[in-house]
């Protein structure tokens, strides 16, 4: 199968927010009030050219981020975005040969405005997400969480993902996104309470598309949860479920930010985490 990162334009965020500092209440306002800000990191989108139809993974940033409401203080003091119309996922897909027709499915890790921005380019297809992550991001209650639910298309009406209770290594719980099986998705809570992953079974390969369940591999093999998590116990156990899933088998884990995520893809090179790497030293040894 083939998978396309697609660069969706730049954001800029602060290091409080890759990595949070302290605990509870302190670690949610570092984000906003330290005047540490990161390097630009990438928005990825993905797509996958799969039998069934292009499934794409989040729709990335536009170009109507870069002005943001200036009542709130999140998008005030905490996040920059750096894109172009011509930088959107649709005409980027375009420039591949892949139309809107041609996109089946469009499944949502979660509904922050970087992975919702491109939804406008999706008219024709399924979009999948988490009915309760629709549910809290909704209306008033969403846009004071810092959603824009304003800027969905009218016809945005997402189906809510139907989760099974078959297990896949450490997650309880799966659904289906093709009917064949080798795209599901699983719970990945920490980042938004109902956050979602999706894993791409394509040969011996397993390609963990993982929205922000953390923004860089390397925060997820060190256990260290973001600055915006707002339960930092439940994040914490998704990074450890993702890191054991990560020992039991090769998996290539993506994260949207990840500024090695597009050269880990096309290497198909998988995640060092602890077991394994005991495994590659006693291979090396
Ligand atoms: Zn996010």
């Amino acid at each position: 199968m083939r998978i396309h990162a697609i660069e969706t334009g730049r954001v800029r965020i602060k290091k409080a927010q890759i990595e949070g500092g302290g605990h509870g209440l302190w670690r949610q306002l570092q984000p906003m009030l330290s005047p540490d800000w990161a390097d630009w990191s990438p928005v990825y989108a993905w797509a996958i050219e799969h039998p069934e139809g292009v499934i794409v993974v989040d729709t990335g940033a536009a170009a109507h981020l870069k002005s943001l409401p200036c009542w709130h203080p999140y998008f005030q003091l905490a996040v920059r975005f750096d894109i172009e119309p011509e930088q959107e996922v649709g005409p980027q897909l375009r420039r591949r040969g892949i139309g809107p027709r041609d996109v089946k499915t469009v499944v949502l890790t979660h509904m922050h405005i970087d992975h919702d921005g491109g939804l406008a380019h999706f008219p024709y297809s399924r979009i999948l997400a988490s009915g309760e992550e629709i549910a809290r991001t909704s209306g008033i209650g969403g846009a004071i969480l810092g959603y824009l639910p304003r800027r969905w298309p009218s016809w945005f009406a997402p189906q809510p993902v139907n989760w099974q209770p078959s297990s896949y290594g450490p997650f309880e719980r799966t659904a289906r996104i093709s009917t064949a099986g080798d795209v599901i998705a699983v719970p990945t809570p920490g980042h938004t309470p109902s956050h979602l992953s999706v894993i791409v079974r394509d040969g011996a390969d397993e390609i963990m598309l993982a929205g922000d369940a953390s923004y860089l591999e390397t925060t997820m093999l060190a256990g260290k949860v973001d600055g915006v998590s707002p339960d930092e116990a439940v994040a914490a156990a998704t990074l450890g479920r993702i890191r054991e899933f990560c020992s039991q088998r090769p998996v290539v884990y993506l994260p949207a930010h990840d500024p090695r995520a597009a050269e880990r893809l096309q290497q198909r090179r998988a995640a060092a985490a602890p077991a394994r790497l005991r495994e590659r030293e006693l291979v090396v040894g």
